[in-house]
């Protein structure tokens, strides 16, 4: 049976939407210039947070959505999601600690940690129950799951929707930073993000610092230490200067580490937006759902089900 729906973009934002189509019955392809591991969401760190969200309220329930949503993923330990201690730290008073993402999650799932058992430096932190996707299992892992499902993929460049939006019922395009050109869209832009990684620690807990930003994720395949946030940065060469402060970085809090150098590092963009891209073309066939920033995974799912919501379908 021909698709009914046509998805640009093979990452999160893609992935995540096919899955949500399917599951309601659609026949869906999915058109893209690049599939994992070739694609931003391949570089994230990708733990569940509302990151460098302020008061978009649409961000709340794709948060929670997607939280749930990764709950339910972790009932098959093949998937790469696990959930894991954050520590979210910031060097502010409790008061003024700037608390808007416990909004986000669900209640009791964090805690205020008492001051001596904070590193140093920092004045509040919470221990916070987060899901950790591990973007090198839960994307190819997410992919197989659409291909038995019937999901079609090809490796194609749109250059208009136009191409698209004659064919198919509908076209969703999730082309993450790819929108500034598909799009005409110059609110879109990259915030480059550096990590570097050495070997894995699963003693660790997620390790956050927002402010600066600053995080350490513990992977099964590595221990990730990020990060930048580089405004209208497109090259995505790690810079060795960087690498090695945040290295150090890591080890001045987890001296554990300094026994393992560096083994790897990369950069990537995240897809930034002023405000997050999803809704209806008014009158045509196409979805807009692109712009995550440095929150594709903690709101793709929410997202993937609003642009359901928008082809009129009844959720089960
Ligand atoms: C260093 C770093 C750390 C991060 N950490 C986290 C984290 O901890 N938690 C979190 O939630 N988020 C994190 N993010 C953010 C997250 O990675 C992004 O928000 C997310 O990957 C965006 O997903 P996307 O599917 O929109 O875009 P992408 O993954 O970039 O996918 C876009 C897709 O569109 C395709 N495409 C683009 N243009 C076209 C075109 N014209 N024709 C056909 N195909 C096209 C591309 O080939 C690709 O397949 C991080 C990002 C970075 C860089």
């Amino acid at each position: 049976m021909e698709s009914d729906i046509a998805i640009i973009g093979g990452g999160i934002c893609g992935l995540s939407t096919a899955y949500i189509l399917i599951g309601q019955g659609y026949k869906v392809k999915v058109f893209a210039t690049s599939f994992p591991p070739e694609t931003t969401s391949n570089k994230a760190a990708a733990f569940w947070f509302p990151y460098h969200i302020k008061s978009d309220e649409r961000c709340i329930s794709w948060s929670r959505t997607s939280y749930e949503k990764y709950l339910a993923f972790m009932a098959d330990p093949t998937s790469g999601v696990s959930m894991h201690q954050l520590l979210k730290v910031t060097k502010k008073e409790s008061k003024a600690a700037g608390m808007i993402w416990q909004n986000f999650l669900p209640e009791g799932s964090y805690k205020l940690i008492e001051k001596k058992e904070l590193k140093q430096g920092f004045k509040t932190g919470f221990v916070v129950n987060v899901p950790l996707v591990e973007a090198q299992l839960f994307l190819p892992w997410l992919m197989d799951n659409l291909k038995q499902n019937g999901v079609n993929f090809v490796k194609r460049e749109i250059r208009d929707l136009k191409e698209l939006s004659n064919q198919y019922r509908w076209v969703v395009n999730c082309s993450g930073l790819g929108s500034r050109e598909l799009c005409k869209d110059e609110t879109l832009y990259p915030v480059r993000g550096q990590i570097a990684t050495t070997v894995p620690h699963q003693g660790l807990p997620i390790f956050l610092y927002e402010e600066q930003p600053f995080y350490i994720v513990p992977r099964k395949d590595a221990t990730l230490i990020g990060g930048t946030y580089e405004e209208g940065v497109w090259d995505t060469t790690p810079e060795a200067e960087t690498v090695a402060k945040l290295y150090k970085q890591a080890v001045s809090l987890y001296p554990e580490l300094a026994e393992f150098p560096v083994n790897n590092c990369w950069a990537g963009l995240r897809p930034f937006r002023p405000e997050i891209r999803v809704e209806r073309e008014p009158g045509k066939n196409i979805i807009h759902n692109y712009g995550h920033g440095g929150s594709g995974f903690t709101l793709a799912w929410g997202c993937a089900e609003d642009v359901l919501k928008m082809m009129g379908a009844n959720m089960t």
